[in-house]
């Protein structure tokens, strides 16, 4: 095992910025074969990456939180991209029902401290059953979300998961991101025509007005002290100092430190 930090990311974050989502999709799975998974919350970005791996052969499986609240269109968006893109979506469930959880302990999302814990229980824990079976997580955070996503790397560290996160989205326009949706006739959830310009639980979103920002409907009950649910590392932290522990030849081969055994 070999360990690998953000800092040792730098020139392949570099030298990946050029490349098309496509391009980075091949280049992730000649990375990490078949331990490369998707990771998608059934919004328009994730059905992108989902249809990308279809057309290309790439039977990846896809990772779906399901948090137990989700709007029953996720769930059929869910359902269509495992019959129709023909990829396998493994679902992840919390411990409890909603039910339990608010017997044991009250609405949780009706306060900022509540919203963290109901999140980690929910979206981060869930996800966290997956861990060690994955190197790499295909996600689908793009630089035009805009706010904390601004400036997000194409690889990133996910230090709770002990993968990579790959964001091949990150430079997707939201115009380019339109055409090759309507081109490609992908699979949308059909919120997004319906003013949620994102999606996530039942409790916490709603619709945006045309000139809010993009996340404006997700806690909105809590005001602009709760954006993020936690689920993305670079949502809430990015230190170069985070580092993960990989197979060494997969490191090597991240890292460009291939070893001529001809000599
Ligand atoms: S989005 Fe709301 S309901 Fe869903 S896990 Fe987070 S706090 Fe709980």
């Amino acid at each position: 095992m070999a360990l690998l930090t953000q800092k040792d990311l730098r020139s392949l974050n570099e030298s990946l910025e050029e490349r098309t989502p496509r391009e980075i999709l091949d280049w992730a799975v000649s990375m990490f074969g078949g331990r490369l998974a998707i990771l998608s919350a059934m919004q328009q970005a994730g059905s992108v990456v989902c249809h990308m791996a279809s057309v290309a052969g790439h039977k990846l499986p896809v990772l779906f939180v399901d948090t137990g609240v989700h709007f029953p269109e996720t769930l059929q968006t869910r359902d269509r991209i495992a019959s129709e893109y023909g990829l396998e979506v493994i679902t992840l469930s919390p411990e409890q029902s909603m039910e339990d959880q608010t017997r044991e302990l009250g609405i949780l999302y009706l306060s900022v401290d509540g919203q963290l814990k109901c999140c980690e229980l929910r979206k981060s824990q869930p996800l966290l059953n997956a861990a060690g079976r994955y190197d790499g997580l295909l996600s689908s955070l793009r630089r035009s979300d805009g706010e904390r996503r601004s400036n997000v790397p194409i690889l990133a560290l996910d230090q709770k998961m002990n993968s990579v996160r790959i964001n091949l989205l990150a430079n997707f326009e939201d115009q380019q991101m339109n055409e090759y949706i309507a081109r490609e006739k992908v699979i949308v959830n059909p919120l997004h025509h319906q003013g949620y310009s994102t999606i996530g639980c039942s409790r916490c979103t709603t619709p945006v007005m045309p000139d809010e920002p993009k996340r404006a409907g997700r806690w909105r009950h809590l005001g602009p002290w709760a954006m993020y649910c936690g689920i993305n590392p670079t949502d809430v932290r990015r230190p170069e100092s985070e580092a993960i522990e990989l197979p060494g030849d997969l490191v090597d081969r991240l890292l460009g430190r291939t070893v001529d055994f001809s000599i």
